[in-house]
């Protein structure tokens, strides 16, 4: 009996308390998602606003600094714009020299590092990829040093798992198998349809930021086309300003092909767009030939340093040993800033995209606190920069990790996770993968939800947000959204969102969120942390995860 009575007067404590705890984290969101933090974009008074609030949260609760300078880790970035007036492309053959109109037959990237002009043969090397568990190698016998790689961008019909193609497709590790190869560039040949699926999390477009890099599936960052075509000013290619993290490091041309233009890239090779188009679609090997042209490509840049930061504030553990480890907790401080109007607005908010994330370290930062919780282990709170760069100031953290690196057990990401209704089941990337998928099931269980896997795999969303920083530095990482069961008015509430909302000025304060849901999901999570942080084991991947390979 007196159990059950401190059972239900447990239940009516909690509905309560997510109630009040709801409306403190929709709080923090209320200031991040304002219209004067104008889009939180990465450089921006806003984001700077943005970074100021976290540190403030962090202080007010108490976290020890944990950046290098307060609760800052300083990151800088290097901006590049192409000089229209001085980029050219052409073809050349036969010493005659065809001109090629930027924008319409082919666009040129500033991810590109060419200054100045460039004379380059080219070869067509079908997918562009190496996958060896799949003994797949579109590059085997062909010779790529000191050319240009053309390919067509999307993923090879290779008999290999969802991870092992999100991996190799990412922009960073196929332009490493490329350059390794011997490629000095790329050039990408237009995907015939979108693979089925691919929209949902496909940014509206046309984006605000044409260097946004949640998604890995735009390979090598080829997609962004640099300088006008949509009337703004060019928006710039952002990345690291420490060469040593500059993924696309060595890529001299990096050049995005039109459909119109595949036909003069390929005249004379005895291939056609529209053969290459049929196998793509028919899911079959793409031929490899050498193309009869040279690339002519000449291009100046314009290069700028933004300076950003990521917050970071650390709840010490209360182990004398385990204290010295750090389980991460992360989420996106930066959104895409201000861009092409919509329904008359231009702020593209990121209320959900990702201050809830943020919002959520917070709050959960916060609960630690006022439960007085004495986790083994320290938890270090994170507010990142860059994430929409393509994930830059996650990867900067990992690689220049704030605290020895060896220390971090495992990473806790929240992007977007979406309580648009009430919380049943929450979906775990990679719940499969390592020894966190059982402390998420148990911290689930302890709250009464429910855990299921990615519900849509061919997404590829496991590395396509900052845990992937983590996942290739060999850490244990773990990402959420609100689940749903198949053909549930919950999924077409998600469907709606991502179609309707995703990084558009919409994702603002003024769309109904669940407020209660939001806070039972927090309360997940504060479990999930503390089962980390207490257990007498650091977490591994499981022996059949493709993510071991890169544990250290
Ligand atoms: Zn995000």
């Amino acid at each position: 009996m007196k159990i059950r009575h401190l059972i239900l007067a447990l239940g009516v404590m909690l509905a309560a308390d997510a109630a009040s705890e709801g409306k403190r984290w929709w709080s923090h969101i209320e200031y991040l998602a304002d219209d004067k933090l104008e889009g939180r974009n990465v450089g921006t008074p806003g984001f700077e606003k943005a970074a100021t609030y976290v540190e403030g949260q962090f202080t007010q609760i108490g976290l020890k600094p944990g950046g290098t300078s307060g609760y800052r880790q300083p990151v800088k970035f290097e901006a590049r714009v192409l000089v229209a007036e001085q980029s050219r492309l052409a073809l050349v053959r036969n010493g005659q020299e065809e001109p090629l109109t930027i924008g319409q037959d082919a666009s040129l990237s500033a991810r590109g590092e060419l200054e100045g002009s460039i004379d380059a043969p080219m070869v067509f090397v079908g997918y562009g990829l190496s996958i060896p568990e799949a003994k797949w190698d579109d590059l085997a016998g062909v010779d790529l040093k000191g050319k240009i790689a053309v390919y067509v961008n999307t993923m090879a019909p290779a008999d290999a798992s969802d991870n092992v193609k999100s991996h190799v497709g990412s922009g960073g590790e196929r332009w490493a198998v490329l350059k390794k190869a011997g490629a000095i560039g790329i050039a990408t040949l237009p995907n015939p349809r979108p693979p089925a699926g691919t929209n949902a999390e496909t940014p509206a477009a046309p984006n605000p930021n044409a260097a946004s890099g949640t998604g890995t599936g735009n390979a090598a960052g080829a997609g962004r086309a640099a300088g006008g075509g949509r009337g703004g000013a060019p928006q710039p290619t952002i990345s690291l300003a420490d060469r040593d993290l500059q993924e696309q490091a060595g890529q001299t041309v990096s050049i995005t092909i039109t459909r119109r233009g595949a036909e003069k890239f390929l005249a004379g090779s005895g291939h056609t767009i529209e053969e290459l188009d049929q196998l793509v679609v028919d899911k079959k090997p793409l031929p490899r030939f050498p193309l009869t042209a040279t690339l002519r490509a000449s291009a100046a840049l314009k290069r700028d340093t933004i300076d950003s930061t990521n917050v970071i504030g650390i709840y010490e553990g209360a182990d004398p040993t385990l204290k010295n480890e750090y389980v991460v907790m992360s989420a996106h401080l930066d959104h895409v800033g201000i861009g092409r109007a919509v329904d008359g607005d231009t702020i593209y908010n990121g209320a959900m995209d990702d201050a809830s994330g943020v919002a959520s370290v917070i709050e959960i930062a916060r609960l630690l606190k006022e439960t007085n919780a004495k986790p083994k282990r320290s938890i270090l709170f994170m507010a990142q920069t860059a994430e929409e760069k393509g994930l830059l100031g996650s990867k900067y953290f990992a690689a220049r990790p704030t605290v020895a690196f060896a220390a971090i057990v495992a990473d806790i990401n929240l992007d977007m996770f979406l309580p648009l209704y009430p919380l049943k089941v929450i979906e775990v990337q990679g719940l499969t993968e390592s020894s966190l998928g059982e402390s998420v099931r148990a911290a689930a269980k302890e709250l009464g939800v429910e855990v299921q896997t990615d519900r849509e795999p061919e997404q590829n969303r496991f590395i396509r947000s900052d845990q992937y920083s983590f996942i290739r530095s060999g850490i244990p990482a773990l990402a959420f959204k609100f689940g749903y069961e198949f053909g549930s008015p919950e999924e077409k509430i998600r469907r709606d969102w991502v179609r309707d909302v995703y990084h558009k000025p919409n994702d603002d304060v003024k769309q109904p969120v669940n407020l209660e849901a939001a806070a039972t999901f927090n309360r997940v999570i504060l479990s999930l942390l503390q089962r980390v942080a207490n257990d007498s084991a650091r977490p591994t991947w499981n022996d059949t995860s493709f993510f071991k390979r890169f544990a250290k």
